[in-house]
């Protein structure tokens, strides 16, 4: 059993309400006992009432008699009016049967007057001789009266008169005087017993029977004859009749003594037992509205134990209990509060309101165990990195705050929108066909697109899309995710701005690139990836007057490995900064073996790519490595690729102004691939054009493409830009890019990139050597 807060208090009023119903139930008996007292003493003053009134009675009888007496004694006559005496004296009293006066010559006077039988002898009854005997009046015992048949007792007297000696009587009748005391008390038995004999009684059936006899009856032959007992079978009150020999007896049954008592008992009994029940039942009431509240208080604690937020709880009263539960409201409210943030750090991305990646991977994760069909899309915009470098990160902030707003507007059909890093967003629809991918890839390729207003910015963003399937492309989601972002890979190596579907062929890529990934980290931790040299000719005279270094690399199992393939890679993954430093580095030590031998600074040509301009160490380490190898600036010719211009920041581009400005050649890069652009030829004062190789292949095919080149060739001229065409593979391709004016060219005609060795002979012997191209 619990010792609730509530059986406790309980016990407690129990205890107390046991106590006061003893201390109840005792004054209650008191009260009992007092009005037994009370009864007792009653039946006493009735008794002495009815003692006195009988001695009245029996004092009437004796003066009676002295009266006749009196009467008789004056009359000295030889023969008296008896019968009117007699008369006169009946009539005082009704108890009075028969009054008579009978001589010892036995004549004899009764009144009232009743035929007597011959042989009635006077002088042979009880109460002649009795009276001649006694001193005063002579009281018979109770008789049956034979004229009447009444049960009697009667007074007689001694009288002398003049002439003769007589006596004088006179009849009581025992019911007459049995209806006298039936007054005198309602409950139990009135007697009154002459020499033990009862000579009226309340009970009629007692009459002339001995008290001592009354077996049948409750009362014992102990019974004593004068005062008040209370004993085992009743009460008993005995008063003698004063002057008579005479007893007045009242008896009341127990039943009846404690009758009183008992009813007090039980009233009393009873009124507690109905106050009791009151108590408890309002002291259950009280105490649960007290215990209540602190009950629900721990059932809401019990309960919030159980569940992630704290249950709260309705005031319920006006006191110390009340405070007690704004209190844990308080408390309650507080710890949800704290709980929601640390939901809200969980499970939300706080810059974007959207979910995070783990709330993200939860919702997946239900569908996925509903096997409800689920597509995944998974956004990264494309060079953001640009957007934080040039703008700083509380615009970059701003403008994904902005993508995620954009990509609400997709909640309606997609099941949950979640930004799981920097740039990358992720979202999901259900059951989303082909023709669905689709809609949805354009659709959020062309709102992403829109531009951005940010402090009075305007920016343009794209984005690439990696879309897979569940459960066509993967069973479970971390599958899901990893395939989508294959895609989303496959996207960005597309040229970004697409959106691409996930396909099996498309992981064998993945894990191809993968595999080429860690061998690249090796090969460039070795030093196995060199350059190869192809010479940079000055068309007019075929003479030789530089060179460009190309990153070569052979792997050891899967054999030769071209940098289309790895300096993508490499630029990804950052390696392309120490193997930049590498290719330099051979490239100007070629150039100073070069010089060292026969005494010509040859143009050294270098690609540089995009990332190695973000390196902060790049400028100190162009003019290092040119230190290094004592190396003129105005010899070296750094390549960057168009797209270069686009995505690099100003920090890169101040870089290339710098260099430039120290006389370091720049170059741009397969002009007329991309996003050919004059204004970069005067926004970076770049000293080279390197003219594409398929827009030299055009230009041979088209005349308007030529013209079009002509002019450009023309312009950059005009600004000091000096031109080369590349991909020279043959005569008619050299007459034509010196006709359109180009300074210098670079082609297998003159020469594949090939080793130091090759370069050299082909240097010293003026053809190259054949087949032995890199
Ligand atoms: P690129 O800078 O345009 O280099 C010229 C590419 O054209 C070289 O390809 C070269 O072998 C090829 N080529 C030269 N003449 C002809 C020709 O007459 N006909 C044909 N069909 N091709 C010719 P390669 O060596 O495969 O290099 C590809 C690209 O890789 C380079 O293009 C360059 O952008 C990049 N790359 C190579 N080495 C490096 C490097 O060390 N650093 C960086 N950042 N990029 C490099
Ligand atoms: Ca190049
Ligand atoms: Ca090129």
């Amino acid at each position: 059993m619990k010792w609730t807060l509530y059986i406790k208090v309980r016990l407690l009023v129990i205890g107390i309400l046991l106590m006061v119903m003893i201390v109840e139930l005792g004054m209650v008996v008191a009260l009992g006992n007092q009005s037994t007292a009370r009864f007792v003493n009653n039946v006493e003053v009735s008794t002495d009432l009815l003692a006195k009134a009988m001695n009245t009675v029996f004092n009437d009888v004796n003066q009676t008699l002295n009266y006749i007496e009196v009467e008789l004694s004056s009359q000295s006559s030889s023969n008296p009016d008896y019968t009117s005496h007699l008369m006169n004296a009946a009539k005082s009293r009704e108890e009075i049967l028969n009054i008579y006066i009978g001589y010892e010559d036995r004549t004899f006077w009764l009144y009232p007057e009743t035929e007597i039988e011959a042989e009635f002898d006077v002088t042979e009854r009880i109460w002649f001789q009795g009276a001649y005997v006694t001193d005063g009046v002579f009281w018979s015992v109770p008789y049956v009266d034979k004229a009447t048949g009444k049960s009697i007792i009667s007074a007689s007297k001694y009288i002398e008169l003049e002439d003769r000696d007589g006596v004088i009587g006179i009849d009581i009748s025992l019911e007459t005087l049995s209806e006298m005391i039936e007054t005198v008390n309602d409950e139990g038995w009135v007697m009154i017993l002459h020499q033990g004999i009862i000579i009226a009684s309340t009970e009629k059936s007692f009459l002339t029977r001995k008290f001592e006899d009354l077996e049948d009856k409750v009362i014992t032959k102990n019974t004593p004859y004068y005062g008040t007992f209370l004993k085992g079978d009743g009460l008993y009150v005995a008063r003698r009749i004063p002057g008579v020999d005479l007893l007045t007896l009242v008896f009341i049954p127990e039943e009846l003594v404690y009758g009183n008592r008992r009813q007090i008992l039980t009233i009393g009994g009873l009124v507690t037992l109905l106050l009791t029940l009151i108590a408890l039942v309002t002291s259950h009431f009280i105490i649960r509205k007290f215990t209540m509240p602190i009950s629900k208080l721990k059932d809401a604690l019990v309960e919030s134990s159980l569940q992630t937020r704290m249950v709260g709880l309705n005031e319920v009263t006006n006191d110390e209990i009340n405070v007690l539960i704004k209190e844990y409201n308080n408390l309650a409210e507080h710890i949800n509060n704290q709980n929601k943030r640390i939901y809200t750090l969980a499970y939300e991305d706080e810059l974007t309101g959207l979910v995070n990646r783990y709330k993200f991977r939860e919702e997946c994760l239900t569908r996925i165990q509903n096997k409800q069909s689920t597509t995944l899309f998974h956004l990264d915009i494309d060079n953001f990195k640009y957007v934080n470098d040039t703008y700083g990160h509380e615009i970059g902030d701003k403008v994904l705050k902005h993508i995620a707003d954009r990509l609400l507007s997709f909640k309606a059909s997609s099941e949950a929108i979640a930004r799981i890093s920097g740039d990358e967003f992720v979202l999901t629809i259900n059951g989303c066909d082909d023709e669905c991918c689709r809609r949805i890839s354009s659709q959020l390729i062309s709102s992403l697109s829109r531009p951005y207003f940010i402090n009075q910015l305007s920016l343009q963003l794209t984005v690439s899309i990696g879309i897979a399937s569940y459960p066509r492309d993967a069973n479970n989601y971390d599958d899901l995710l990893a395939n989508a972002e294959i895609a989303l890979y496959k996207a960005k190596e597309s040229g970004k701005d697409c959106f691409v579907n996930f396909e099996q062929v498309l992981y064998k890529e993945f894990l191809n690139d993968i595999d080429i990934e860690t061998r690249l980290i090796k090969a460039i931790a070795m030093k196995e990836i060199n350059p190869a040299f192809q010479p940079l000719v000055e068309i007019e005279t075929k003479r030789i007057v530089g060179f460009e270094a190309l990153a070569r690399w052979t792997d050891r199992e899967r054999g030769p490995i071209y940098p289309d393939v790895f300096i993508p890679i490499a630029e990804r993954n950052m390696s392309i900064i120490p193997l930049g430093w590498h290719i330099l580095d051979q490239a100007l030590k070629f150039g100073k073996e070069l010089y060292d031998t026969r005494g010509t600074y040859y143009e050294v040509g270098v690609n540089v790519s995009v990332i190695q301009l973000t390196d902060d160490r790049f400028v100190d380490g162009v003019f290092a490595m040119l230190e290094k190898y004592d190396y003129p600036a105005k010899y070296l010719n750094l390549e960057i690729t168009e797209s270069t211009t686009l995505e690099s920041n100003e920090d890169s581009m101040m870089k290339l102004a710098y260099l430039r400005k120290k006389d370091v050649n720049i170059s741009l890069d397969d002009f007329g691939t991309g996003y050919s652009s004059l204004g970069h030829l005067t926004d970076l004062s770049l000293s080279h054009i390197k003219i594409d190789r398929l827009l030299v292949i055009k230009a041979k095919q088209s005349d308007e493409v030529f013209t079009l080149m002509e002019g450009i060739v023309g312009f950059a001229h005009k600004i000091g830009t000096v031109v080369v065409a590349e991909g020279i593979e043959d005569m008619d391709m050299e007459e034509m890019v010196y006709a359109m004016n180009a300074d210098f060219g670079q082609g297998y005609l003159y020469g594949k990139p090939m080793t130091r060795a090759d370069f050299m002979y082909f240097l010293d012997a003026g053809i190259p050597r054949t087949d032995n191209h890199l």
